[in-house]
């Protein structure tokens, strides 16, 4: 993985939020203050507009400098967790030192940055929050990354990712707003779950698109 493969992830990330923002605004709206969809466009707007900073650096400085702005541009709970896990992905992917990053490099570097969020916010599995789609793909990453099938393992995400956003509909809340809502949070799926959602299934599209256009290439040089 490049820094142009990351600056080609945070645009679809972008537009798939857009393409997602009645959902995501809903789902804030019924169980928290209706503020998710602004916190989450902000940061990719702010992300975006980085874009010639970042070119020139490795993937390991582009998150941590990433997590830096989100931490002073993003409000919410969910703008100090987003920016500790791009903070803690980036100083991991760092420590590893290794030139190019592979999905088994990739994969520690991003369950450092998911355990980050679970410190930062004091929560785990269950508790109705975006843990609830990043600690499943996580573990999943870990554990398929290693056997070198990229299309399986983007299958395999995405579906836990949906898996777990789905999942937290019947939860009860017991981090974030939706605590104060006991018993009637639940019926209703945690927008910090789906905007997770769509975020990993956008880079795991985008992975996929990657794959197919060098196939492509190498058949036309073939
Ligand atoms: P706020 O709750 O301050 O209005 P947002 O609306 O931007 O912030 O984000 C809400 C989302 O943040 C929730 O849907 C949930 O997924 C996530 N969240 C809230 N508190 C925590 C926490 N302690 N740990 C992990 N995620 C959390
Ligand atoms: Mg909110």
């Amino acid at each position: 993985m490049k820094t142009e493969f990351i600056l080609r992830c945070v645009k679809a990330v972008q537009e798939a939020i857009d393409t997602h923002q009645a959902d995501i605004e809903s789902l804030d709206r019924e169980i928290g203050d209706g503020d998710h969809l602004i916190n989450i466009t902000r940061g990719c707007a702010v992300v975006a507009a980085m874009e010639e900073t970042l070119r020139p650096l490795t993937p390991d400085e582009v998150f941590i400098r990433i997590g830096k702005k989100l931490l002073s541009s993003i409000g919410g709970a969910s703008g100090p967790l987003i920016a500790s896990f791009f903070m803690a992905m980036g100083e991991t992917l760092r420590k590893q030192g290794a030139e190019a990053i592979t999905a088994a490099t990739f994969a520690p570097a991003f369950a450092a940055g998911v355990a980050a969020i679970g410190q930062r916010g004091k929560a785990g599995l269950g508790e109705k929050t975006m843990l609830d789609v990043l600690i499943p793909v996580a573990q999943t990453f870990e554990t398929l990354a290693v056997q070198g099938d990229t299309p399986a393992l983007c299958q395999a995400l995405r579906a836990e990712a949906l898996k777990g956003m789905l999942g937290t509909k019947d939860m009860l809340a017991t981090k974030g707003r939706a605590a104060f809502l006991g018993e009637r949070a639940i019926g209703h799926i945690d927008p910090g779950s789906k905007s997770c959602q769509v975020a990993i299934t956008a880079v795991c599209d985008t992975v996929e698109q990657a794959i197919g256009a060098s196939k492509t290439d190498a058949n036309a040089v073939a």
